[in-house]
């Protein structure tokens, strides 16, 4: 019998993973599905960015980096958090990471253990749980509510620190609510937090430039008071529509980023050199194709919440960030993840159950709106007639 260490039966997953799984399993067999679940955009990585990296190809970039990233890379990344932010953040602080998860996996291994509780936000990013369920920490999930137009409420998280917090994770624009927290609350929160210096705060920024309806992201990072135990998650991902280049960066205070160097020495020795250079091209290169793909989102953001709100039993806050909608589903009588194993079975439709994010997920299912406007307007008259014709299981 093979003995493996007892945390590795506390880690979780994301089960947007086999959501879609399934629904390609499905599309094998011939079935039309149409995948609402995924959490990523449609689009094409715009045709300069994969330019640069096959360039980087031919140029002969096919060797190790060094652990934190080429010198350019973040020297435009430093460049980039200033000109949006204008935030001062030395290239040395930045380190390139193989996406935005490992910035969480470091930071949660680098806090979390037995006696230590870790805040997070339920509903959330499933893989902050799994995470610090691994690592023997306590979960202390900070309520994310509608009520509160899937903001953090400063009050609330504030109440929550013990002389046991040694981590607070934040993120706005949310996955999966699409909630943004408001200037007003974070500035309640950072006068909160200078309370209680001896807990650090990863804030999880990957959706910062999908923010709706005039409104700003703000950046931790524009917070002194905090900065020596801020961590700032960010990456290609979603911006560049970059999600399987996996490229992503983090800035780390202090003695942090020299543990993250580590990490990174013993784990991936340095990021693929030519995705470096991809994201190179990416930051200094024209903006069009983001803004274009942004105003695509928001488009069908407005589609999906006034399908949404018509159907029967659902209501739907309007979302003010990234690419989800959270509609309360709780009047259509059905428990969240069955209704959505329903949908996808019977319906053709992909969604994902709330309470895969999170016990206060219940009642809630996530509609990422990274399809064609024409397919969630299909796949919405699908959850109608199903809505219409099928009893509650
Ligand atoms: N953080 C949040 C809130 C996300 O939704 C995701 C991806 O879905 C990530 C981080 C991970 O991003 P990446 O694919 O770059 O690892």
């Amino acid at each position: 019998m093979l003995k493996t260490v007892a945390a590795f039966d506390r880690i979780g997953e994301e089960n947007a993973f086999a959501v879609l799984a399934r629904a390609m399993q499905l599309a094998a067999q011939g079935r039309d599905i149409i995948n609402l679940g995924i959490g990523q955009p449609d689009f094409r990585t715009p045709d300069f960015i994969v330019e640069a990296a096959v360039k980087a190809l031919r140029d002969g970039h096919h060797g190790y980096t060094p652990a934190v990233g080429i010198m350019p890379l973040r020297e435009a990344v430093a460049a980039d958090l200033h000109k949006r932010f204008n935030v001062s953040v030395s290239p040395d602080e930045i380190m390139i990471m193989p996406g935005g998860k490992p910035t969480m996996f470091m930071t949660i291994l680098m806090f979390g253990e037995s006696g230590a509780d870790i805040l997070y936000p339920d509903p959330g990013f499933p893989i902050y749980r799994s995470m610090i369920e691994y690592t023997g920490a306590r979960p202390v999930p900070v309520p994310i509510r509608e009520e509160n137009n899937f903001a953090f409420s400063a009050e609330e998280t504030l109440k929550l620190i013990t002389p046991q917090t040694r981590l607070l994770i934040l993120n706005s624009p949310a996955n999966p609510t699409g909630g943004v927290t408001p200037k007003a609350e974070v500035d309640k929160l950072v006068v909160g937090l200078e309370r209680f210096p001896h807990v650090a705060i990863m804030s999880d920024e990957i959706y910062d430039h999908m923010v709706y309806d005039g409104e700003t992201h703000v950046c931790l990072l524009s917070y002194p008071s905090i900065r020596d135990r801020l961590i700032l998650l960010n990456g290609w991902s979603k911006t560049y529509a970059m999600t399987g280049w996996r490229l992503g960066y983090a800035v780390w205070p202090g003695k942090l980023y020299d543990y993250a160097r580590k990490l990174a020495v013993n784990l991936h020795s340095c990021v693929n050199a030519s995705a470096q250079y991809a994201g190179l091209a990416a930051l200094t290169g024209p903006q069009d194709e983001t803004a274009k793909m942004i105003a695509e989102f928001d488009k069908r953001r407005k589609i999906v919440v006034a399908g949404l709100n018509k159907l029967p039993g659902t209501s739907c806050a309007t979302p003010k960030g990234a690419f989800y909608a959270f509609p309360n589903i709780k009047r259509t009588g059905w428990k969240a993840k069955a209704l959505a194993a329903a949908l996808l079975e019977e319906a053709g439709v992909a969604l994902i159950g709330g309470p895969d994010f999170g016990v206060l997920g219940e009642g809630y299912v996530r509609v990422s709106y990274a399809n064609s406007a024409e397919n969630i307007l299909q796949a919405l008259e699908r959850i109608g007639e199903f809505l219409t014709s099928r009893k509650a299981a």
